[in-house]
């Protein structure tokens, strides 16, 4: 496995310091193997039943049953849908699936700590695999991050650090202490390192095996810098190369409307997304201005034949209480995916990914207790 930069063909080492290429673009893989029905590991009930796939040896892996999540059937507004409840994971989110690799590369390579910035999921998932591993971590997240992520991220013994202003000031927080720390401490980015990307990858080869060794015709999620539909395009890809599939599913990414820069870019039939100052949004797991692969997952979609587009918090309100009611309770993010369902009309089988676990971020607290006249 090599680093290859996408935009220059630079090529680096897998175990490079280097975190993005001299150019600023993010690295891709180079080498990752075929995949071959025959090693998966079936008694493996988690996304490493996946690990030939992964490409690099390591050592154990830091895992506590990632992945391997339920895909349901449920029927939303009179369409019939399934559902993958990503917010199963062991940390309540899909980021769980990265973390996990992550966190078995850095252990294998010997660091001691990892240091990485969220808007709150990817933050919680680090530190819990870290936790998991005996290695220590440093979570950059915005000042406004919900109160339960930051708790989470606390709980599992990771150093929290609050960066008040945007998202983008986050990041450079936590790229300026990676630069000035010792030689164990690496930065293990959800979204710069593309080992990371293996997470949601492995999403697509479930999918497959879930529907009885077929894609979907479409997968819907959520979107801000987009790793899990490009992860998601690359597992496919991957499905196409080996010939176990026919064609890609339609990739659908759903943005919030205060912060879309990806369904601007869509709409515009730009190569790349402009960076646009995120307003305020329910979403905060998507609020993302600048993403960092938006080239990449714009091709990712267009070569799919699917879309980009983005919902307001309206919509998201009553996504999220929609599924609630019906007995799925996510963050107001993955609601995105649900409410964009009428933009993105009825044609075949569909995947929405529900991303985050609805305890993360409660939209609304009950009132003051029942009286007892209602007892
Ligand atoms: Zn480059």
């Amino acid at each position: 496995l090599n680093l290859h930069c996408p935009a220059c063909d630079e090529r680096y080492a897998l175990d490079s310091e280097r975190w993005r290429c001299v150019c600023g673009a993010a690295f891709e893989l180079e080498g990752t193997p075929r995949f071959h029905p025959g090693d998966i590991v079936e008694n493996d009930t988690s996304m490493w039943r996946y690990r030939s796939a992964l490409g690099f040896e390591g050592g154990p892996a830091v895992t506590m049953g990632e992945g391997w999540t339920p895909l349901v059937a449920a029927e939303v507004e009179g369409q019939a849908l399934w559902l993958k409840l990503e917010y199963l994971n062991p940390t309540g989110s899909f980021k769980d699936r990265g973390a996990s690799v992550l966190a078995t590369f850095f252990l294998a390579l010997g660091m001691s700590r990892l240091v990485d910035d969220s808007s709150g999921n990817a933050g919680a998932a680090l530190a819990a695999y870290t936790a998991r591993a005996a290695l220590r971590a440093t979570l950059y997240v915005p000042a406004n991050t919900s109160p339960a992520k930051r708790a989470q991220i606390a709980a599992y013994g990771a150093t929290l650090v609050p960066v008040e202003g945007t998202r983008e000031a986050v990041t450079a927080a936590a790229q300026t202490a990676v630069m000035g720390g010792d030689v164990g401490t690496r930065y293990a980015s959800h979204v710069y390192h593309p080992l990371t990307l293996f997470g949601p990858k492995t999403i697509a080869f479930e999918l497959w095996e879930q529907l009885g060794g077929r894609a979907p015709t479409r997968v819907v999620a959520p979107v801000g810098h987009g790793t899990l539909l490009l992860g998601c395009y690359w597992g496919f890809a991957d499905l196409l190369a080996a010939g176990l599939i026919e064609r890609l599913p339609r990739l659908y990414g759903i943005q919030a409307a205060a912060v879309a820069p990806l369904a601007q870019a869509f709409a515009s039939g730009l190569a790349d997304a402009q960076p646009v100052f995120p307003g305020d949004t329910l979403a905060e797991g998507i609020r993302v201005g600048r993403p960092v692969r938006g080239a990449e997952v714009l091709a990712a979609v267009r070569a799919s034949g699917g879309a980009i587009v983005a919902v307001d918090n309206a919509s998201i309100v009553a996504a999220h209480e929609m599924l609630a009611r019906g007995g799925f309770y996510v963050e107001p993010t993955s609601a995105v995916a649900i409410a964009a369902l009428d933009r993105v009309g009825e044609g075949g089988e569909t995947v929405v990914v529900l991303t985050g676990n609805g305890l993360k971020q409660p939209l609304f607290w009950p009132n003051a207790p029942m009286s007892a006249a209602a007892n």
